[in-house]
């Protein structure tokens, strides 16, 4: 969901909260006229409208909230802005520490995850594996040590100083980075 989408959502939930007050006003006035004999049907559906505004106004909040948080207009995806922000150290320490986190980055598509199956061991090119966040061998249920790198030059850069070489330590996915 970018920027405009939330604005849409916003505008939408604005004209569907008129809508109601309208209607709402209406059976006021037809409910004044009845004193306190007011039918039920006419007091239940007044009940329901309020609590349809007030559903509005909780998500009218709710939306604005999430715009506040992402201020700039671009047209990032909000979803890749809150994986960034997850990780608040992300220069000094790119590890993806829950799955919640790696699922956001899946569902950004944006960035680079390095899988760290062997660490510095002597197997590293044939499981350390670089992909793109798009990728699509991602296993979404499994979470093994990862890594979560914005760009691949800063990927690569990590990689070399903290894994060593490429293809003897780690390497690039065949499929998503070649
Ligand atoms: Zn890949």
């Amino acid at each position: 969901m970018d920027a405009d989408e939330i604005k849409a959502e916003i505008a939408h939930q604005r004209i569907l909260q008129k809508e109601y007050r309208k209607r709402l006003r209406v059976l006021e006035e037809q409910a004044a006229k009845f004193g306190i004999y007011v039918p039920p049907q006419i007091q239940i559906e007044i009940d329901e409208l309020i609590e349809k505004i007030e559903a509005c106004e909780t998500k009218i909040r709710q939306f604005e909230a999430l715009l506040q948080k992402f201020p700039d207009q671009s047209p990032t995806s909000i979803l890749a802005e809150t994986a960034h922000h997850t990780r608040n150290k992300s220069e000094e320490n790119p590890r993806i520490t829950s799955d919640d986190e790696f699922q956001l980055i899946l569902k950004a598509r944006t960035g680079y995850v390095y899988n760290d199956y062997s660490g510095m061991g002597p197997s590293g090119k044939d499981y350390n594996i670089l992909h793109s966040a798009k990728c699509y061998t991602f296993n979404r249920s499994s979470f093994q040590r990862k890594y979560y790198f914005k760009k691949l030059d800063e990927a690569i850069s990590w990689l070399r100083e903290n894994r060593g070489e490429e293809n003897i330590n780690w390497r690039r996915c065949n499929l998503c980075l070649r």
